[in-house]
């Protein structure tokens, strides 16, 4: 039955409930607080990145236009000369050496005259002097005769260049040719140096594009001369726009790109940054997270974990008391716990009452248990429990048996329920003559047992002649007067067992009886009373 008990029992208590609680409460706020502070870090690295490439392409593009600028003013510089003395060999053979070598701008430069002669070329290993030019760039400066900066394209000595050139003019405004410069794409020049000073060892790179999104410069110089279409980034910055896209690259990697357009060129210059290396510090700073939150992670739990215990102890103590309520315990142990909260509280106050109620319950069941019905003495049972406590505690006793004379006339007379008061009326005037330590039992109809602990055979004696007294003085109206006998024994007598002492009392009782009742009779075994003295 036990083990049945302990099988069926709960598993859970509330203590195992709070600590899965806590447990999961810290791990959900861990976890949030752990993803919220990166998705911050990442969106923050994120939109760093952006700024600064956005930076980064305004300053290259305002680089560049500066660049091509100075590189016009150059042209218009040495133009003038050679205008100036265009008869003079001597002049614009220095002037073209002086444009490449002095500032290193032009990878190769020229004097052409107005059909498309070159009139000189520097470096001279090129091997152009006193040919007609009838490239794309060379076409298109003698058409416009305009300062100009060309379009990429594949130069008579078979590069990829763009060309920007000044127009030659005589004083008289006749037009005499052009000088132009050639920057090589695909080969070292200002143009490589001046975007390649801003490529970053944190993965970042810069591309310039021009109008018809031909790659002009790239870092990968095979892709210098690329047209690139399908581009969201290059189709903004080729409308005029500077700003900041996360786009996906024809590589397919994510990168976050900065822009801004170069409007006298109508180019545009790209910085861009793959994301991957852009939240690679992300790791880092995620472990930094990791080491300052746990500390104080594990501290909330253990905060929670402890206040769970002491939430919980009153509850438990109330539940393992209430396992025994029956207990007489039970009220002292409700009393020890300390129900500290205002719930806790209400139960403990509840339960010390349900246990008041309960053991005067248990109380009131034992007692009548022992009492008789009709006269509130004690029964049968109650004399075999007093007869046990004084013989276990060793306190010796008289024994009275009494019984009504001629009983059987009193119900046959009045009836039974007179004969039934009369019996009520008997315990009444035997409880007023004994003393509050005597025990009056009523053992069976109209037959009672007195016990009086420590009285000797005489005070037994004297004791029974006074009920017998009692009882005849008191008028018990319709009946009128009763009688009783007694017969007297007591404990203990040498050799005799507490049922042969009561025997023995039932013995002398019927010897009162015999010898005309309305008498006392003592056993002899237990003592012998001069009735002349008692009387
Ligand atoms: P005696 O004892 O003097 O020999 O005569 P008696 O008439 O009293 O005889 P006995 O003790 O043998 O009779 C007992 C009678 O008591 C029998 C019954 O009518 C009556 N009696 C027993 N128990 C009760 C009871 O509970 N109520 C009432 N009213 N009468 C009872
Ligand atoms: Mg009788
Ligand atoms: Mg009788």
């Amino acid at each position: 039955m036990r083990n049945l008990k302990n099988h069926l029992k709960i598993k859970l208590d509330l203590k195992k409930l709070i600590l899965f609680l806590a447990i999961s409460a810290t791990i959900v706020t861990f976890l949030n607080s752990f993803y919220s502070s990166y998705q911050v870090q990442k969106q923050q690295l994120q939109s760093q990145t952006l700024k600064s490439q956005s930076a980064y392409a305004a300053k290259l593009s305002l680089a560049t236009e500066r660049f091509l600028h100075a590189t016009q003013q150059q042209l218009a510089y040495s133009a003038n000369i050679i205008a100036n003395n265009f008869d003079n060999k001597a002049i614009y053979q220095q002037e073209v050496e002086r444009l490449r070598l002095q500032t290193d701008s032009f990878n190769s430069t020229v004097v052409v005259e107005a059909q498309g002669v070159v009139l000189e070329v520097s470096p001279a290993s090129l091997q152009l002097k006193d040919t007609k030019l009838e490239s794309f760039g060379a076409i298109q400066a003698r058409t416009i005769q305009k300062p100009m900066i060309s379009d990429p394209y594949i130069s008579a000595a078979n590069n990829l260049i763009i060309f920007i050139s000044h127009p030659l003019f005589s004083s008289t405004g006749e037009y005499l040719g052009y000088v132009g410069g050639a920057i090589y794409l695909k080969e070292e020049s200002i143009l490589h140096s001046l975007l390649q000073t801003h490529f970053h060892q944190d993965g970042s790179y810069s591309y310039v594009v021009d109008k018809n999104r031909r790659l002009l410069y790239h870092p990968d110089k095979s892709r210098v001369g690329e047209q690139v279409y399908n581009n969201k980034v290059i189709e903004s910055v080729l409308n005029g726009e500077s700003g900041t896209q996360h786009v996906t690259n024809s590589k397919g990697v994510d990168v976050l790109a900065g822009y801004a357009p170069l409007n006298s060129a109508k180019w545009g210059v790209i910085t861009q940054r793959p994301l991957e290396k852009t939240l690679e510090p992300l790791e880092g700073l995620m472990v930094n997270v990791l080491y300052r939150t746990l500390p104080i992670g594990f501290a909330t739990f253990i905060f929670i974990w402890l206040l769970a215990r002491i939430i919980a102890h009153p509850l438990r103590g109330l539940a393992e008391t209430a396992d025994e309520l029956d207990s007489p315990e039970a009220s002292k142990q409700l009393k020890q716990i300390h129900s500290w909260y205002f719930e806790s509280a209400e139960l403990r106050k509840a339960m010390l009452k349900g246990v008041g109620i309960l053991q005067n319950r248990i109380f009131e069941l034992r007692h009548e248990a022992q009492t008789d019905p009709l006269t509130g003495l004690h029964n049968r049972r109650s004399l075999d429990s007093i007869l046990d406590q004084l013989v276990d505690s060793g306190t010796p006793f008289a024994v009275l048996a009494l019984d009504i004379d001629f009983f059987k006339r009193v119900n046959d007379e009045f009836g039974h329920d007179i004969g039934d008061s009369v019996l009520q009326s008997l315990a009444k005037v035997i409880m007023n003559v004994t003393r509050a330590s005597d025990f009056v039992v009523r053992t069976g109809g109209e037959e009672f047992i007195v016990i009086s602990p420590n009285a000797s055979s005489r005070t037994a004696y004297v004791l029974a002649e006074r009920l017998r007294t009692g009882v005849a003085k008191t008028l018990m109206p319709p009946v009128g007067h009763i009688n009783i006998s007694v017969g007297i024994s007591g404990w203990p007598i040498h050799g005799k067992a507490i049922g042969e002492i009561l025997k023995s009392a039932d013995k002398a009782l019927y010897e009162a009886k015999n010898t005309g009742r309305n008498r006392c009779v003592l056993d002899p075994e237990y003592g012998y009373v001069d009735k002349a003295i008692v009387a």
